[in-house]
């Protein structure tokens, strides 16, 4: 089993490991064709990904060309009745509880933070402004998305100081229908919960056990080992590609500090700036759907953990493309969401034996 990339001595516990695959496939004619796929396990985890190059070809079938002309149609459709846009955000946006966000809302420079009306964990909250309404990936400049992260920190900070309990918050994105979004209209949300989600608890286990076996960091392990794919190193995030990937295009970003309240307003630039290198890449790659997540480490304690981010880019929009089972929270945190119980849906089922 090759490994690639492996370092030396307390870095000999990271293992970028793969396996080769040939598959045959017979054509019509019954001429032999061999196709080279790679399964590949993530080093942390060891969930496996399957690299597939001759699918490259087939990419376009999938993500479908982009279609500028149509996007800016339903883009300027979508403005009349859009409830995020001004002036109708201000009439319409509920309020937080009091024991929650006194305030009701929390704002940042032109960004509002307000609660979601369908939530499905104790706290969400939807962030966006009411001056932006659709953006093509290559205009999120690294403003716009630093007024929107800071805002959502705040937001955190603020219920966090009131619910201690709620101490995983997650920042998650779902651009465009293809990526799960309901709404054209540029936003993002905000996740708490008492628990990690799963993918979260995941890597916060995993990464304490490796602490416990090789009495080392495995994040700064991680780094060492992994220059082959690093993309750079902004202040104090680490952007790379990861060798296991979760979604087309993946972009990940490990940040120095374990939780969100140790972030700074440099790194909240620094993960801004970052992220919209990544959507200009994927702009000019022809995309114009993606997911997001960032992620942090308990808010109650700071530990060895690293908060972090991880973005996916999705199929292209396009008339009829819905993928409400797919946006972030089940796509990239491992987290069901199902709208009935299951002892309800097992009675509806039970008519038809
Ligand atoms: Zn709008």
């Amino acid at each position: 089993m090759p490994t690639i990339g492996a370092g030396k001595g307390a870095q000999m516990a990271i293992e970028f490991r793969s396996e080769p695959i040939t598959v045959e496939v017979l054509d019509t004619s019954g001429k032999s064709l061999e196709h080279r796929l790679e399964r590949r396990f993530d080093p942390l985890t060891s969930r496996s990904s399957l690299i597939c190059p001759d699918l490259m070809d087939k990419v376009t079938t999938f993500y479908r060309n982009r279609d500028d002309r149509w996007l800016n149609e339903i883009a300027n459709e979508s403005k009349h009745g859009c409830p995020f846009c001004s002036p109708t955000i201000d009439k319409v946006i509920p309020r937080f509880p009091q024991d929650r966000v006194p305030e009701g809302i929390v704002t940042f420079e032109n960004f509002y933070v307000f609660p979601n009306l369908f939530p499905r964990t104790e706290f969400e909250a939807v962030v966006t402004s009411p001056e932006i309404h659709y953006l093509n990936l290559g205009q999120f400049t690294r403003e716009l998305l630093y007024n929107s992260l800071s805002a959502g920190f705040k937001c955190i900070r603020r219920v966090h100081s009131l619910s201690a309990n709620l101490a995983y918050p997650v920042v998650g994105t779902n651009y465009l229908p293809p990526a799960g979004a309901s709404l054209i209209h540029f936003h993002q949300q905000i996740a708490m919960q008492p628990v990690p989600f799963n993918r979260i608890k995941d890597s916060i286990e995993l990464s304490a056990r490796y602490a416990e076996v090789e009495n080392s960091d495995f994040w700064q392990d991680f780094i060492t080992v992994n220059g082959e794919r690093k993309i750079k190193q902004t202040g104090s995030i680490y952007w790379y590609v990861p060798f296991a990937p979760t979604g087309f295009c993946e972009v990940q970003a490990i940040a120095d500090v374990s939780n969100f309240l140790q972030l700074k307003a440099e790194d909240i630039g620094d993960l801004a700036a970052g992220l919209s290198n990544v959507l200009r890449y994927y702009h000019q790659r022809g995309l114009d759907s993606f997911n997001c997540i960032i992620y942090s480490g308990s808010l109650e304690k700071a530990n060895d953990f690293r908060a972090g981010l991880s973005v996916v880019a999705r199929p292209n929009a396009r008339p009829n493309y819905s993928s409400i089972d797919s946006w972030f929270m089940p796509l990239m945190l491992g987290e069901t969401v199902v709208p009935q119980r299951p002892e309800d849906v097992v009675a509806e089922i039970r008519e038809y034996f």
